[in-house]
């Protein structure tokens, strides 16, 4: 019986390390996201010169190499978007991949329990007391600091 409240403690240590994960990598996907909306706009700005530039040469009959300037740093920014928004597919899958993982420790968790019929405690009437979990309706042992089911904190 120990044993496995044990256990149970050191899947909700990981749990808590895994939430810590979790906020950095929604911090690093904010902090891609801002870059790239910086990214982004900078390219509008990029293409609304190209468009002054060009006109320019035309009203002035002349031919201008600030157009090309302009394609090279365009090239170069699209690229750079490009990368940005790859990083933040990878951080998304990544960050779907671990709670996935962390899904699927919850439940063996849960089923270990079962396995080892791990009931929650008699009161002094002799019925079982539990804890109800406000968010699934699971019923979690007496002392459970985070739901077993779906890991929502008592
Ligand atoms: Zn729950």
């Amino acid at each position: 019986m120990k044993d496995v409240f044990d256990k149970l403690g050191e899947s909700i240590l990981s749990t808590v390390k895994e939430a810590a994960e979790q906020t950095q990598k929604s911090v690093d996907q904010a902090v891609y996201r801002t870059g790239l909306m910086n990214k982004k706009n900078e390219l509008k700005d990029l293409y609304q010169q190209l468009g002054m530039v060009k006109y320019q040469n035309y009203a002035e009959g002349a031919e201008d190499p600030e157009h090309k300037r302009l394609y090279a740093k365009i090239d170069s920014l699209k690229k750079e978007i490009d990368e940005i928004e790859k990083q933040v597919d990878d951080l998304i899958k990544c960050q779907k991949d671990s709670f996935d993982t962390y899904k699927r420790e919850v439940k063996t968790t849960w089923n270990d329990n079962m396995a080892q019929e791990v009931r929650p405690e008699r009161g002094p009437d002799g019925v079982e007391i539990m804890k109800i979990c406000n968010h699934c309706n699971t019923g979690n042992h007496v002392e459970a600091s985070y739901c077993i089911n779906c890991g929502n904190k008592f």
